[in-house]
């Protein structure tokens, strides 16, 4: 029985911008057609993930990191061992707008949300319509006119729009204005948070109401500078490329063709097959599987012809 590596059932989230795709392109058991998000490796309590394989089937993944330390972190990696799970990684298949929002730094959470993390977070586009286009950034110059904008109803000419293909990578600081447009499927790896802020949300209305907006928390949140997203292309040679890093994450593009190998070392890490079928150390996986590598393992070797992107938690200096 492996109980290196860790396979989870997900949670599904349904919203009113979701769709029937993550049934159609990876086969998941969605509960209803407008199923916007399966969140794949979470210890969130919005959606903590149960453990379905080897001796810890059953656990939770926070109860797995509160009891088990050491399948997290085996060395000195100071993100580790302490808190709470730092990751949270999930796909959404947004078949609509989602609403435009913001997430807040960890500063501003710690203050004004009972302590909880920041949300920072990188998209990986899986899948989408031509000429897609994702929300990232906007093309304000200061605070009085971010302000002015959103109070005005004018977040349309606020928001900056990014075109997207699938590969693509963009990474979202918190404090950025983003949104996911309708058509897009993407993974996202994201801090350990469930805030956000809703800047606009197309006026839509679901069970009779509109979903509340949180525009007094967004305009404090909003960065002025250094919102300058860009859609980055990852490679599609075979190995494996790092394609973000933060003081929260690395994540990596590890394309498959015959054998590579991922070593995280001392601390754990996350895999989801994007494409195509293999191994990993022998055990089979196929697009839209998803697992965790505990730490202090030996390189695990992947087989076959799959794309996979990993992640490991951010090793703070
Ligand atoms: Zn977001």
């Amino acid at each position: 029985m492996n109980n290196n590596i860790l396979f989870f059932a997900p949670v599904f989230k349904d919203l009113i911008w979701g769709g029937d795709k993550l049934a159609k392109e990876y086969g998941y058991p969605i509960p209803s057609s407008t199923t916007g998000e399966c969140w794949e490796i979470s210890a969130h309590p919005h959606g903590d993930c149960t453990c379905i394989t080897g001796d810890y089937k059953g656990k939770k993944l926070s109860e797995l990191w509160l009891e088990h330390p050491e399948l997290f972190t085996t060395g000195q990696s100071k993100s580790n061992a302490t808190g709470e799970f730092p990751l949270l990684l999930k796909v959404i298949d947004a078949k609509d707008n989602l609403s435009v929002q913001v997430h807040p730094t960890d500063e501003y959470a710690r203050d004004h949300e009972n302590g909880a993390s920041g949300k920072t977070e990188c998209w990986y586009v899986l899948d989408c319509e031509p000429d897609s286009e994702l929300i990232a950034g906007h093309n304000a110059h200061s605070r009085e006119e971010i302000n002015r904008l959103i109070d005005e109803g004018r977040t349309c000419e606020l928001i900056r729009t990014v075109k997207v293909n699938p590969g693509d990578c963009l990474f979202i600081k918190a404090g950025t204005v983003h949104s996911i447009k309708g058509g897009v499927m993407l993974l996202e790896l994201q801090q350990n948070s469930d805030i956000t802020y809703r800047i606009y949300d197309y006026d839509r209305i679901r069970d009779g109401k509109k979903r509340e907006l949180h525009t007094e928390k967004a305009k404090a949140t909003i960065n002025v500078e250094g919102d300058d997203c860009k859609a980055v292309s990852t490679p599609d040679t075979p190995g494996t490329h790092k394609i973000a890093s933060c003081k929260y994450f690395d994540e990596y593009r590890i394309n498959v063709a015959g054998t590579e190998t991922f070593e995280a070392g001392d601390t754990f890490a996350t895999f989801f097959v994007t494409e195509g079928e293999g191994a990993a150390d022998g055990i089979s996986i196929k697009k839209g599987d998803s697992f965790l590598l505990t730490a202090g393992q030996a390189p695990l070797t992947l087989t076959g012809n799959m794309t996979i992107i990993a992640a490991t938690p951010g090793r703070e200096a």
